[in-house]
């Protein structure tokens, strides 16, 4: 069995889902590693990663899609609620940027309040205040889903009035397990998977940059873990390959409600590994040392070519994870590997082609 896959991977061709499951489960991890860095180096310089400083900026904690794996979110009548002014969000901006960074993620909850229209002025805001010295993420596609709902417009309006804005990129973030199955597990209030690519596409094709993420150690079955890998794979292909990265990170179980133990460092590596093989269509793989600290940058040995550095994200942090700005610790983590870290600024929004 080995032999065979191993024939297709090197010979530039396509594992079926069913052949990257085999691997996960019964491939030595020799054999898995050796593997992925073959489909990296199809795409990078097997001796090098590239990487920036980013923030997480948390605008708000009100949130009503109570999923049971967030330690974040507080309901709207909570007491201990908040909504940042512009000039909050701007003085975590001016942090961020003080520490070297060069790009902020903004990620709040579903807030009933909060309508496309209020989004835009802020985007509109940020790049006004910082031009192209800053690129940022202005949402996720889950946040941009929910502002259409409040805004009552469908995704095509919707993605067009952030296409109008100083807004250039959304990321694939609150993806977790995109299956059906997970989401009506814990986030059945938050949206249903082939939703989610509906609103992907539409951002998409608004002409914004978008991102594909994947959250592991929750309860999902291997099953399920491939079942997200093999939707998005297809629908790079269907869009046009215009997706350029996909990061993989952990869930911290640490103040959730559905709690459980953090998944071990090898399933984290060896999933990073499954993912490189099986996502042939998409050029970066990121890991995460938001959620793994100096063994994120072990997944450089696994497939993946990109890292950033967190300076803050409160998401993450409530539910246990720990940033350090200890960012010389973290890029001779990289070295130790045997990788030269690379400094990066964003990269190119794609165009806004239609699918080949
Ligand atoms: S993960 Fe996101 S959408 Fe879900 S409850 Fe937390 S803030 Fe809300």
């Amino acid at each position: 069995m080995l032999d065979r896959i191993r024939h297709t991977v090197l010979a530039g061709d396509r594992v079926s889902i069913d052949d990257a499951a085999w691997l996960f489960e019964h491939a030595a991890d020799d054999d898995l590693q050796a593997l992925a860095q073959s489909v990296r180096a199809r795409f990078h310089a097997p001796d090098r990663a590239t990487w920036l400083i980013m923030a997480i900026v948390n605008y708000t904690n009100v949130c009503v899609a109570k999923c049971d794996y967030c330690a974040f979110y507080r309901l709207p009548k909570d007491p201990d609620t908040y909504l940042l002014t512009p000039e909050q969000l701007y003085a975590k901006i001016d942090a961020c940027l003080a520490l070297g960074g060069s790009m902020v993620g903004f990620n709040g909850g579903f807030h009933p309040g909060l309508r496309l229209e209020d989004y835009a002025a802020l985007f509109d805001g940020v790049r006004d205040r910082y031009g192209d010295g800053l690129e940022f993420y202005g949402m996720t596609v889950a946040e941009f889903m929910f502002a259409c709902r409040v805004s009552k417009v469908d995704y095509a309006t919707g993605a067009a009035m952030m296409a109008r804005s100083g807004n250039r990129w959304v990321t694939g973030g609150g993806a977790e397990i995109l299956v059906d199955s997970f989401r009506k597990r814990h986030s059945p209030l938050k949206y249903m998977t082939e939703d989610y690519y509906d609103a992907q596409r539409a951002l998409l094709d608004a002409g914004l940059g978008s991102t594909a993420t994947m959250v592991i150690g929750f309860d999902e079955t291997l099953a399920e873990r491939m079942a997200h890998l093999d939707r998005l794979r297809r629908f790079q292909d269907e869009t046009g390959r215009r997706l350029p990265s996909f990061l993989v990170w952990t869930y911290k179980p640490f103040h959730t409600d559905l709690g459980g133990q953090e998944t071990s460092e090898r399933d984290y590596l060896r999933w990073m590994a499954v993912c490189r093989i099986v996502l042939d269509n998409i050029p970066h793989l990121r890991t995460s040392v938001l959620t793994r600290n100096e063994g994120a940058l072990r997944g450089l040995s696994w497939g993946a070519d990109d890292f950033d550095l967190p300076t803050e994200d409160e998401v993450t942090q409530m539910a246990g994870a720990t940033i350090s700005h200890g960012f010389d610790t973290l890029l001779q983590a990289a070295r130790d590997e045997g990788f030269e870290p690379v400094h990066r600024g964003p990269w190119p929004v794609p165009p806004a082609v239609q699918a080949a």
